[in-house]
Formats: structure tokens, sequence, C-alpha cells
């Protein structure tokens, strides 16, 4: 999988590595050789051309630390591109199949691997949950597919619906929606006909077949040696039916991959498996992750910069304490905590991390002291001007008008927040004079 556009991007990425310093010119020259490789590896130029940007501006102010080379951090980024470009579904191996029985319909052209990769989620649901799984083929026009059908069935043992000659797809999904009420079977796959190309008899076949059993999947299997091809199907199955993942199938093989790259960002639908051969368990779910590290094969050189950047994280907050020690403890530092306590989720979410203290939330809330009250805090903060922010001591009334005026609330506001930021400054502090300096060990830990 993806071998050449490994190879592709490591030669890219070896030369740039080795670079002791990187000039504009030479980030440049990186990634417009990145472009090309990723459309020789057939991915689409508005998602080739979206990635090579998306790298561009964050390779462009980044922090930049000692221990680890601009051309080791531009790959960090690549990946976290790769990792950001191929995600797809939160849980992609998780197929919804609650309230039994669950329909799942699998649908595609011929030939992409439709009933092989039918029979490797049936093994799957059968081995890793525990799952009662009845299997249908609505392959009227080719008796061989329906008899490949029951022998992989056998194969895996898993339940097949007896072959009846004679009905419809539509009399044989009915079928089935029947026989795994009665058999108490927790899933019912029913694996469509597909034909060389899409036409309308094709679709109108699925699209009563859905209508029968109201599938909770839709899936969609594709060649993904077909790159570009494999997308648009996808794309036109999506417009007719509506699909709700894909499986890209022949993964192993030394295709181009450029298919796994573009799906999500084309079709707006998650690449859910991926088959990797002919047996069956020759399956994977999709990994965002594990995939970009394939592509990229410098797993290590990612993991340096991550550690890295721990470093350069803890090297900030160390400054910032050095600074809280010595009293300096300004409005700028006072926004970054409000912003940090939104990020955690407000006060609320704040305490509701912290054992017990659910139901104090709860009064501070009562208490009038909400979420809202953060947000115009910031807006007060971010009503000053360079000078007032760094030091607060300076705000007399004529500019305490401005700046509440400026955010569109009381002075009585901004005096909360000024009493509220001298109580936080001297417990920062007497915290960094405290024995051994607890706030060090409170942001160490
Ligand atoms: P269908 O017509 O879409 O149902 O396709 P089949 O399931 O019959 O598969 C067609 C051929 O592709 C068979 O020979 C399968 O063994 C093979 N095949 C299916 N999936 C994979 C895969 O992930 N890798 C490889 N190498 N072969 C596959």
């Amino acid at each position: 999988m993806f071998e050449n556009l490994s190879e592709r991007l490591s030669g890219v990425f070896d030369r740039l590595t080795k670079q002791g310093a990187l000039s504009e010119d030479d980030v440049k020259t990186a990634l417009r050789e990145v472009r090309v490789a990723l459309l020789e590896a057939d991915v689409s130029l508005p998602v080739a051309r979206e990635f090579v940007k998306k790298v561009q501006d964050q390779a462009t102010g980044q922090a930049v630390t000692k221990s680890v080379t601009p051309g080791q951090q531009v790959v960090k980024i690549v990946h976290d591109a790769l990792v950001d470009t191929l995600k797809g579904a939160e849980d992609p191996g998780r197929l919804k199949i609650d309230n039994p029985p669950a329909p799942i319909l699998m649908v595609g052209l011929q030939g992409g691997g439709k009933t092989t990769t039918t029979g490797k989620i049936a093994k799957r649901l059968k081995e890793r949950e525990g799952k009662k799984v009845l299997l249908a083929s609505l392959d009227i026009y080719r008796p061989a597919a329906m008899d490949q059908l029951a022998i992989l069935g056998a194969q895996i043992g898993v339940d097949t619906l007896p072959i009846v000659k004679g009905q419809t797809p539509v009399d044989i999904a009915k079928r089935a929606k029947q026989q795994a009420a009665l058999g108490g079977y927790d899933v019912y796959m029913l694996d469509t006909a597909g034909r060389l190309q899409i036409d309308e008899v094709l679709m109108k076949e699925v699209q009563d077949v859905a209508a029968v059993v109201d599938p909770r999947e839709t899936l969609l299997v594709v060649d993904g040696l077909t790159g570009q091809v494999a997308v648009e199907v996808a794309e036109e199955f999506d417009a007719k039916i509506g699909i709700t993942g894909v499986v890209l199938t022949r993964m192993d093989g030394d295709g181009r991959g450029g298919a796994a790259l573009s799906m999500r960002a084309v079709t707006g639908k998650p690449i859910r498996f991926v088959g990797l051969g002919e047996k069956m368990d020759a399956l994977e779910t999709f990994e965002p992750e594990r995939i970009a590290g394939r592509i990229l094969g410098m797993g290590d050189i990612v993991a340096l910069v991550e550690k890295a950047q721990d470093t350069i994280e803890a090297e900030q907050a160390e400054r910032m304490m050095k600074r809280f020690q010595k009293g300096q403890f300004n409005m700028n530092d006072l926004k970054m905590q409000l912003e940090q306590m939104q990020k955690m989720g407000g006060m609320e979410g704040i305490m509701g991390m912290m054992p017990g203290m659910g139901k104090m939330a709860k009064q501070v809330q009562d208490a009038g002291f909400d979420d809202k009250i953060i947000t115009r805090q910031i807006a007060l903060v971010q009503s000053m001007t360079k000078r007032e922010r760094a030091n607060p001591q300076i705000l007399q009334a004529s500019r305490k008008k401005r700046i509440a005026a400026g955010a569109g609330m009381e002075v009585s506001d901004l005096n909360k927040l000024l009493k509220m930021h001298r109580q936080m400054s001297d417990m920062m502090k007497k915290l960094g004079k405290g024995k051994g300096g607890m706030l060090k060990q409170a942001m160490k830990g």
C-alpha cells in the first residue's frame, strides 16, 4: 500500500531533514515535490492543493526549538496534515447494528470485491462482536455469485439465506428481513448485484431494496487501485442511493493509493475499512494515524518532534511561572487563564472533572456565575490597550469608562474583574514563595 507515494515522499524529506537551516525556498521546493508526488499517486488536484496549502500555513509561524531541525518539524506538519486529510469516521470499525436485526446493504461495481468484503465483515462481526449474522446474495444475474457467497458463508461459519430460483432482488431482501427476524439474527447483510458500469437499472434496483429494508449502513465497496475513478464511483452511488461509508479494496497492491487521500475530502464520506488481500482476515479498519505513518514512514521523527513540542510547552509554562513568582501577573495572563477555563468547558466543565464538585458547579451557576461571564471578562481585557494590559495599575476613572464602554459593560463590571486579578495575582505570589514552590509543583503535575 502506498509504496510509490511513500518512496517519493521519503526522498523529499530525507533531503530536508539533513539540512540544518531551511530557507523559505527550500520549503517551497519540497512542497512542490510533495504536490507532484500526490498527483502521481492519483490524489485529486483540489485535495493535493489544499494539502500543500495546509502544510505551508502551518510551517510558517511554528515555534522552533533547538532539539529538532526545521526539516524534522516539516515532516511532523506533513504527518499531521495527512492524518487530517485521511480523517473520516470517529470509530470507523463500529457499524450501526443496534436494534436487531440490523440490515447492512453492500453495494458497488462488479469485481470491486463486494462479495469478498461481505464475507470479511461478517466474519469480523461474528468473531469480534459475537454477532449472529445472516448473509443473502441479491445477484440474480449471476448464479455463480450466489454460490460464491454460500461457499464463503460455509467457510467462515456464517449462515446464508437459502437460494430460491426466480425471485427478484426485492423478494430476496424481504425474505432475508423476515428470516433475520424469525431466526434471531443480529445483523443481515445484503450483497447486491454489481454491474461493470453504473447504470440506471442497477441504481433503481438498489433503491427498491433500500426502500424495503431501510438499511442501517450502506457500504460501498470500491477497488482502491482505480484511484480517482473509485472516488467518482463513490460520488455517484452517494448521490443516487446515499452511502454511509466506503470500503477500499486491493490496498495490498502496489497501487497509487490516491483514493484513500481523496475520498473523504471529495465525497464527504468516511472510509471505514480497507481490504488487504483475498483471505477472509485481510480487512483492517481505516485508522488515519496508522495509514499516515505508512505513507510517510517517518514515525521516529514524528515522535521526536512531538516530544520537543511538549518541551516547548513546558518551557513556556516555566517562563510564565517565573513571572508569577515575581508578582508579574498581568491582564494578558488573566485573559489566558480565562481562555483556558473556557477551553475546558467553563466552570461547569472544570468542576465536573473534580470528584464531588458536580453539586457545587450548580451552586456556582445559581449564584449567577455562568460561563457567559468568562466571555464578558475576556471582552473587557480585549478592550484594553497593550499598555493597560501589561500594567493594570494605570487604570484611572477615564480609562475605566472607556474600557467598559468598549466592551459594552459597566465600570462596576470592570472593577470586579480588577479585583479578581488582584486576588489571583496575590495568590500566585504566595504560591510561588511557598516551600519548594507549590506553583511549580502544581504546574508540573
Ligand atoms: P464482487 O464482484 O465485487 O463481488 O468482487 P469479488 O468479491 O468477487 O472479488 C473479485 C476478486 O477480487 C476476487 O478474486 C477477490 O478474491 C479479489 N479481492 C477482493 N478484495 C481484495 C483485496 O482486498 N485484495 C486483493 N488482493 N484481492 C481482493
